[in-house]
């Protein structure tokens, strides 16, 4: 793992207002897996009905090798093996044993939302969950716990667009289909949702450049 942090099972009100509004707008283009499951969306406890606290995990695209599904997975189970060696609990006490408690980009998860609530990053104005070491060329991946954490944080940040970019606009003038620019991402005008083959914004991001 390159970087991990905690926050409190929750759900996100202000981000279902958002997407909810996103979806209704017809932003999403044609991904209409977004149209569904929101419950479980919003809120992960939805998924892992004890769920207390999610520790969210970043793995670079350069750590992550050809198959960042295989790769960060094993390192949560790796962590949850780790957890459990470390710790006095029972196995039933700390994981779910009915319902799956590792994610990495496989369920209806928000995961740059927790991501940024676990202290990783903020969202920038390409719309990509932004460390301030690592960049945005990272994968995210979760492990559910049925404990609190101290110090878990459970505020809902509001959504910090822009917080970290400061006066920077490179990815907006950058972007081929005028994608981005506005509070909410336009799918339906991202090449890379269309093709798969545009990261530009993410190329162009100083923070990828280690420039700032
Ligand atoms: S991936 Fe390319 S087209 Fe999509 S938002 Fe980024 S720069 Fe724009
Ligand atoms: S390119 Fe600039 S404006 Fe765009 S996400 Fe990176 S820092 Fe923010």
């Amino acid at each position: 793992m390159d970087d991990a942090g905690v926050v409190t099972a929750q759900r996100w009100d202000s981000d279902a207002l958002f997407m909810d509004e996103w979806v209704a707008q017809g932003l999403h283009g044609n991904m209409s897996y977004f149209e569904r499951n929101q419950a479980k969306r919003y809120d992960i406890r939805e998924l892992v009905p004890d769920a207390k606290t999610v520790v969210v995990t970043l793995l670079t695209y350069e750590h992550s090798g050809h198959d960042y599904h295989r790769t960060l997975k094993s390192l949560l189970y790796q962590m949850r093996q780790r957890i459990l060696e470390e710790s006095d609990a029972d196995e039933g006490d700390v994981f779910s044993a009915d319902h799956q408690h590792v994610f990495c980009d496989s369920a209806p998860v928000l995961e740059r939302r927790m991501a940024v609530a676990a202290g990783l990053g903020f969202i920038g104005r390409n719309h990509q969950l932004i460390h301030p070491r690592l960049g945005s060329r990272v994968h995210i991946g979760e492990l559910v716990l049925q404990v609190d954490v101290q110090d878990a944080p459970h505020e809902q940040l509001m959504r910090p667009y822009a917080l970290g970019c400061k006066d920077c606009r490179r990815c907006i003038e950058a972007c081929p289909g005028q994608a981005l620019g506005r509070e909410e991402w336009d799918a339906r005008r991202c090449v890379a949702y269309i093709t798969h083959k545009c990261e530009i914004c993410q190329t162009v991001c100083p923070y990828n450049e280690k420039l700032i």
